[in-house]
């Protein structure tokens, strides 16, 4: 029988099967214990010190009470606390990026995904660079910056040279006055080496979504390919960080599994990169199951309601309060909404879910990866979220000034947000009011932004931004960064 070892380099010891079922008993015994839930909420409380705010975030134990929780007070306390953390550390800034697509070649069998190498109707395509750049030109003048690569494994179609080649063509087009500034990578495990090679590309985080931390049914919802091997993905995290990868990206997709499984196998990778690489993940994903060519959601009996979906959000927020969490267009603008009081700190907004889908005038399904719920273009998208207060960010800053890793998290926890990605968030935005908003989203923004100002405490850092804002506006000069 193996033991829980956050330490340990082993799968089933970091991500221990007993420790989770030991887990969700204890959580299920608690779930009604006032005076516990009281001092986990205590715990997990920002507290304001000289330094900036602090929080303290929950382990795996602490985090499972809250989430089997069902009193409606203190629901509603771990609701308020979570967009208490959210507002403390991100403020109303929401990240925006867009999905590109290079290639739905894939070798693997997840049941789960229209792309398994058993569909054989859905139409496969590979971009070639010039597709690659065409597609980039397109995310550009819609007013992306920030791109997440997706590609199937397949070492014949999509080996990594091919990976490496698309970066360097992603990051070379500079289209009018667009640019693609950081470009995250979700592709299949690898070994150390490949990650190097990612890392040497330039890549921001890179991706991996666990799908399911049960190991028995991960074999069974994966059941050919190299993906079958649960302790190879399981470990994939450890070979990036070997690798010189320090910002990697978590992610479950919920409904494959029962959530209350998955959330403390999620909070469990999390607490193993901190314990042996000092730096816990710089983003968890938060995918639901969809509708997709071959897939109907409701074969899997593990899906969550809305509102369970939303608690997930709470309580991871409140147990890794420095990490980011992502929503994509899978959700509705209902859902997203919500989502993004409770803890989302990125949305991708005007996604396109097929293999060269931007540069086609209308949105193809023939190669989609899963229907996308929230067709708006990105200019509704960021109206809409400035329509409800949030400040659409396009900045890319950390990674371009190397602060990665725990550097990037130190920026985090020293209470300089305000006087970094707040200036940052505005002056992203302005450059995309500038280049690309229509009339009306334009002056929404511009007010905001001129509202905005005034919360940034440090006065020549105000002065600064003002000042760029104002180049930004008379010029083509981009790009600043604080
Ligand atoms: S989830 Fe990824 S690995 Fe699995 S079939 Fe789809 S593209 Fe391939
Ligand atoms: S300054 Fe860094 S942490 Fe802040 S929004 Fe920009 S990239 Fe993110």
């Amino acid at each position: 029988m193996t033991v829980y070892n956050p330490k340990s380099l082993h799968a089933e010891e970091f991500i221990n099967h007993q420790e989770i079922l030991d887990t969700l008993e204890y959580a299920w015994e608690n779930r009604h214990n006032i005076p516990l839930i009281e001092r986990i909420l205590e715990k997990a409380r920002p507290k304001r010190t000289a330094g900036g705010v602090h929080c303290a975030g929950l382990t795996h134990r602490e985090a499972s009470v809250l989430l089997a929780c069902d009193l409606p007070e203190q629901t509603a306390q771990i609701h308020r606390l979570a967009e208490e953390i959210k507002l403390a550390f991100y403020g109303n800034r929401i990240v925006m990026f867009a999905p590109l697509y290079l290639s739905n070649y894939c070798v693997n069998g997840c049941v789960y995904c229209p792309y398994h190498a058993q569909n054989r109707h859905i139409t496969r395509k590979k971009l070639t660079q010039e597709e690659i750049r065409q597609e980039v030109i397109a995310l550009q003048d819609m007013g992306h910056k920030r791109l997440a690569i997706e590609a199937g494994e397949d070492p014949v179609h999509n080996p990594l040279d091919y990976i490496l080649e698309s970066l360097h063509t992603i990051y070379s087009v500079k289209h009018k006055n667009g640019a693609i500034r950081r470009a995250n990578v979700n592709i299949a495990a690898t070994t150390v080496e490949d990650y190097r090679k990612l890392k040497q590309a330039g890549i921001g985080t890179y991706i991996l979504f666990q799908e399911t931390y049960h190991k028995q049914s991960y074999e069974a919802l994966h059941p050919t390919g190299p993906k079958h091997n649960y302790c190879y993905h399981t470990q994939a995290m450890d070979r990036a960080m070997q690798g010189g990868i320090d910002d990697v990206g978590l992610g479950v997709l919920f409904g494959l599994e029962k959530y209350r499984y998955e959330f403390a196998g999620l909070l469990m990778h999390a607490e193993h990169l901190e314990a042996v690489y000092g730096v816990g993940p710089h983003t968890i994903s938060v995918p639901r199951i969809k509708r997709a060519d071959d897939i109907d959601p409701t074969a899997f009996d593990n899906g969550l309601s809305d509102a369970l979906f939303e608690h997930v959000i709470a309580c991871i927020r409140i147990a890794v309060p420095y990490t980011g969490m992502i929503i994509s267009t899978r959700e509705s603008q209902q859902v997203r909404a919500r989502a993004l009081r409770l803890g989302i700190s990125q949305i991708s907004g005007g996604s396109r879910t097929s293999v060269g889908g931007y540069t086609e005038a209308e949105r193809p399904h023939d190669s989609e990866q899963f229907d996308v719920s929230d067709q708006r273009t990105l200019d509704e998208v960021v109206s809409w979220l400035m329509e409800q207060g949030h400040i659409p960010s396009f900045c890319t800053a950390c990674y371009r000034e190397g602060r990665t890793g725990d550097r990037f998290m130190s920026l985090c926890k020293s209470g300089q947000i305000l006087n970094c990605c707040h200036p940052n968030a505005l002056m992203t935005l302005e450059e995309y009011l500038a280049d690309y908003a229509t009339p009306d989203t334009r002056r929404i923004g511009r007010a905001l932004i001129a509202q905005e100002l005034e919360k940034i405490p440090n006065q020549r850092v105000r002065t600064l931004a003002a000042q760029h804002i104002e180049d930004i506006r008379a010029s083509n000069r981009r790009d600043f960064r604080f």
